[in-house]
């Protein structure tokens, strides 16, 4: 790491960005332009850090897109005068934002490392501080000039992971997240191990960022017992454009007359219909079983081991590309965009 390596810590709330009132021991979120009072590591890095903050810094409960948009503006304003970003984030929905960047922002070739914590920063036994140091390590590791993380990730409890394939699997442990389809990007012990065969290469782009988000998307969690008149509820809403279906094991649904007529009409409507397994790992083949087959012929795309988090983000944004066809947007929701598919 030289000295001249700049990078940009995004804080935009969450547990990680709290501390305890040492009086009445509620929380509150600290200022984070004294973030070297709160953390002293940070002045024996050799980066110059620039903190900047979300207009307002929310849970991540109520992260939706018109703060993506704000995140994504950040980030683009910013994105030639740094190195490396590193974002902090409530850990609730982290796997989406970290999936949603990775997508609307087209090209990036370099470190964009999501984090966060289960305690806050300024408890005692935190692991906000061990996440964040490591992360600003990862954001602003470079070999050859070249960073070494050029993609959207997320750094959790010595692991770093590609942030399109994270889910978060515990409001408990440490180790809250998973990446169940794919390897990790990097391990932090005595040393951070970049597994160098699982990062996507650099390449000479130049950043295009997305905006104008399109979020006329829904999704059914299907379930035994599910009732036509609860599918047409969320089916039938006028300006529905992509719906995720959630699907038993290699991607079944039952095989009742209504739900084959119901998945037609979707068909008809234009509306584009994605299907997701509920298990956390494995792929959906359409084709595998007879409650499969009827949803291949009726145009509904398989989402093969996308994580849900990646499903949902990855329709929001082909469906705001505005330049692409009908045809075109189910193409690439078909295939491996930004390394979400195996
Ligand atoms: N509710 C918090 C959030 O996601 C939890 C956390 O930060 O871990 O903002």
């Amino acid at each position: 790491m030289s000295s001249s390596t700049e990078l940009l810590l995004i804080y935009t709330g969450g547990t990680i960005g709290m501390v305890e009132d040492a009086e009445t021991g509620s929380l509150h979120p600290i200022d984070f332009t004294q973030l070297e009072k709160e953390i002293p590591e940070l002045k024996k890095f050799d980066c110059n850090i620039t903190v900047k903050s979300l207009l307002r810094a929310i849970d991540s409960s109520n992260m939706n897109i018109a703060v993506w948009k704000e995140l994504l503006e950040i980030i683009e304003l910013n994105y030639d005068s740094f190195d490396g970003f590193v974002i902090m984030h409530g850990s609730d929905t982290m796997a989406y934002s970290a999936s949603a960047l990775s997508f609307l922002l087209e090209n990036v070739n370099k470190p964009i490392i999501f984090t966060g914590s289960q305690l806050p920063i300024g408890k005692i036994r935190t692991d906000g501080k061990e996440n964040l140091i490591t992360s600003i390590e990862i954001a602003s590791a470079m070999e050859n000039g070249r960073p070494i993380v050029p993609e959207v990730a997320l750094y959790f409890e010595y692991s770093l992971y590609r942030g399109n394939r994270t889910t978060k699997v515990s409001a408990e442990n440490f180790e809250a997240f998973q990446s169940p389809n794919y390897p990790l990007l990097a391990e932090a012990g005595v040393h951070i191990k970049y597994n160098r065969f699982a990062i996507r290469g650099w390449e000479d782009k130049k950043l295009i960022t997305r905006k104008n988000i399109i979020d006329d998307v829904a999704s059914i969690k299907i379930f035994p017992g599910l009732r036509r008149d609860v599918f047409q509820a969320i089916a039938n809403m006028p300006n529905l454009k992509g719906l995720i279906i959630e699907t038993f094991g290699s991607g079944n649904v039952p095989s009742d007359t209504w739900f084959a007529e119901e998945i037609s009409r979707l068909n008809e409507r234009g509306v584009i219909v994605l299907n997701i397994t509920q298990c956390t790992t494995g792929s959906v083949i359409q084709s595998k079983y007879e409650t499969g087959v009827h949803l291949e012929q009726a145009g509904v795309i398989s989402g093969r081991d996308m994580t849900f988090e990646a499903a949902i983000t990855k329709l929001m944004y082909l469906l705001s590309c505005e330049e692409l066809t009908d045809a075109e947007k189910r193409n690439y929701l078909d295939k491996n965009i930004r390394g979400e598919i195996s």
